[in-house]
């Protein structure tokens, strides 16, 4: 629900491919520096809107996107190692660079063994080091798979699958649903409870992004099932396995059953669905045919008073189906996807055969990245905040923090007076909503504590090694965090990262030092560009903590109704108007946007744009066509079908150009452009949808 971009569920997509560690920029690929991108980015310094991407010949009322973006969509092709370009392209290709330098500096100097700086160098001189990883072969994953062999009943398959269970999933933050583990793990702030930390289980299992890739059928959907039960098979058969196509089949064959038992990601979000705190015996009980005790134990889970299940479905479902499906189909299918995930630290046929399914067939990206490029995602993946402090000492000024508190400060306090504002919201509601916006805690450019990684081991020429021990790793800091109050403080997001994310249940917001960067953050643009990009962003996010999603939730991050019936009948008639104005948008003929799943964030781009525009104004300025165009420039972007395709069924954002385009439910947007009635985006005044 929360994060401003749509990163994260490329990611999903990539999972198998990109697994050491999640790499979620993997989708994001750059253009390699010495050729310079594909289309030379509009230059950074110009401190000013992106004149020369404006089509004038379209009429702003019927396609705003396209007015404001449109001779940069004519002149622009998207570099053969992407799956999508745009404005945030520069942003990515800085915080890129200058990642790489850090990595490549740490690799060869000679800090001190146990820091993090050797760390970091380590990993990622480890993952470059493509002769070693050559000549192991398929050596570091032996032991595992001789492990997986050595499966001798359900109880095994049980303890198995609870051991290797990784805190891969983040269904409030991050909004990542997928993982090919069978089921997924967060840790955070009980939604039930403040003061206590609680481990959430996700349903899991699928090696393609969401159910819908199973169950839907089409030439299309069949196509992609094809080309993932090949793919299943060259990658058994790279590994030696016998009868690689036969078993390739079964292995589809157990997804598709697995997928069959999955919620809907629309169902996914929806917290209410999702709150069902289970005891260890409640398992047993409500999902026979899967020995919990001996999984949870596994897992390390068996400790805690109970464990929030957020698909109880699909629980029962996949129990049932370790109950009923052989033991040797479950032992190719954990194998299958043990290769799989470690493709990319394995030797070059394994993980060119991961590109050419996850990158080509199901990305349509025909040119796999260069391997620093892969290499600085993997290492931010897994040492994400070690990298992330040498980051910000080097490129985020304290001049930087300072003056981004302030025009946050600006942009709530405009936020409060839309609250006050409010006719249709009662005194009762309206003191809750400014009770909630006055404890929002608002993290700029990088954590106050850091992450402690003294107890990771990197080794040097041990790729595999070390994705899986950060993984671990990581696991077992979640596991600690259940001993620990929640912290709200806490960060989601690594400095290096260009996002923005709200955190719903800590009630904080997270900016990372990259997305603070020109044309987003520009110090020296006017305050209409400036209000118009960075300013919305921040709108955004804080709007996150009251649309349809994140005001389900108080000032302490509990899931409570603090609204008046009446009140929230009123929010969710406006609410409906948005869902449908987007289920009106057909990217493709036969595909329409998803207006209920994109809500949230739909909610939070109205909202957040209007709260900028009040903060903007506010500054004694009014110079709305440049605001306007900057915020729709925020949006300049083009991506290959398969990922529109992807992402329109997958993911919480709708599509860029109709998020340039919400311009359209507010007022102010009419007057500068000349809009009038009969052009495609015109709205009616009570069709215009303002929901804060
Ligand atoms: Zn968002």
């Amino acid at each position: 629900m929360t994060r401003f971009f749509r990163f994260s569920l490329l990611a999903a997509a990539v999972l198998a491919f990109s697994a050491c560690g999640g790499d979620r920029a993997e989708s994001q690929p750059r253009p390699d520096p010495a050729k310079g991108p594909a289309t030379p980015a509009p230059p950074a310094d110009s401190h000013d809107i992106d004149r020369a991407s404006i089509d004038a010949a379209v009429a702003p009322g019927d396609d705003f996107f396209h007015y404001a973006n449109g001779a940069w969509l004519k002149k622009t092709e998207i570099p053969a190692d992407r799956s999508t370009y745009g404005v945030w392209s520069v942003l990515f290709d800085r915080a890129q660079l200058r990642t790489r330098a850090i990595l490549e500096q740490a690799a060869a100097g000679s800090a001190r063994a146990g820091s993090d700086e050797r760390k970091v160098g380590d990993y990622y001189a480890t993952y470059m080091d493509e002769q070693t990883i050559e000549k192991k072969g398929l050596d570091p994953l032996r032991l595992v798979l001789q492990q997986i062999d050595a499966i001798a009943d359900k109880r095994a398959l049980a303890t198995w699958i609870g051991q290797h269970l990784r805190a891969d999933v983040d269904p409030l933050n991050m909004t990542n649903f997928h993982t090919d583990r069978l089921f997924g793990v967060w840790v955070a702030q009980n939604l039930n409870d403040p003061s206590h930390n609680v481990p959430y289980l996700l349903q899991g299992g699928l090696g393609l992004a969401d159910r819908d890739y199973y169950v839907q059928p089409g030439s299309r959907m069949d196509s992609i099932r094809t080309a993932y039960r090949e793919h299943i098979a060259n990658m058994l058969k790279l590994a030696g396995v016998d009868k690689a196509s036969e078993r390739a089949a079964a292995i589809v064959d157990l997804e598709r059953r697995i997928a069959n038992t999955h919620a809907t990601r629309t169902q996914s979000v929806d917290v209410l669905k999702a709150n069902n705190p289970w005891t260890k015996d409640d398992f047993g009980r409500r999902a026979p045919g899967l020995d919990w005790n001996a999984l949870l134990a596994g897992a390390r889970l068996d400790g805690v008073p109970a464990i929030i299940v957020w698909h109880p479905g699909a629980f029962r479902g996949i129990a049932a189906l370790v109950q009923s499906v052989p033991i040797d189909a479950w032992r190719d299918y954990l194998k299958f996807h043990e290769i799989d995930r470690y493709g990319r630290v394995l030797p070059k046929a394994f993980a060119d055969e991961s590109f050419a399914f996850y990158g080509k067939v199901l990305s349509g990206t025909p040119q796999q990245q260069d391997r620093w490029k892969r290499a600085v995602n993997s290492t931010n993946a897994a040492l994400g905040e070690a990298v992330g402090r040498m980051y910000v000492q080097r490129h985020f000024p304290p001049t930087a923090k300072t003056q981004l508190e302030q025009m946050v400060g600006t942009i709530v306090a405009a936020f409060d007076r839309r609250l006050d504002a409010l006719t249709w919201m009662s005194p009762k509601t309206k003191a809750s909503a400014k009770a909630k916006l006055a404890s929002l805690k608002i993290g700029i450019g990088y954590p106050d504590t850091w992450r402690d990684y003294s107890t990771l081991e990197i080794v040097r020429g041990d790729a595999v090694g070390n994705a899986g021990r950060a993984e671990l790793f990581d696991y077992e800091l979640r596991l600690d965090e259940l001993r620990r109050a929640p912290d709200r403080s806490e960060w989601w997001l690594d400095p290096q990262t260009v996002n923005a994310v709200n955190l719903p249940i800590q009630n904080a917001l997270n900016f990372p030092a990259a997305i603070l960067e020109p044309p987003f953050y520009d110090p020296q643009a006017s305050a209409a560009a400036r209000y118009g990009s960075v300013g919305a962003i921040i709108g955004h996010e804080i709007s996150h903590s009251f649309d349809d999603q994140g005001s389900q939730f108080d000032a302490t991050g509990r899931l409570a109704n603090w609204w008046t019936p009446e009140d929230l009948a009123h929010f969710k008639t406006a609410s409906a108007k948005l869902v449908a104005q987007y289920n009106a948008y057909m990217p493709f003929s036969d595909l329409h946007e998803n207006g209920q799943l994109t809500l949230s964030e739909n909610i939070a781009d109205v909202a957040g744009l209007s709260a900028s525009y009040d903060a903007y104004h506010a500054t004694g300025e009014q110079d709305d066509r440049t605001f306007f165009i900057s915020y729709a420039q925020s949006w300049q972007s083009k991506e290959r079908e398969q990922v529109a395709r992807q992402q329109v069924l997958t993911d919480g954002h709708a599509l860029d150009e109709y998020r340039a385009d919400t311009v359209r439910n507010l007022d102010a947007w009419y007057g500068p452009f000349d809009v009038k009635p009969g052009e495609r985006l015109y709205l009616s005044p009570d069709d215009r949808v303002r929901v804060w």
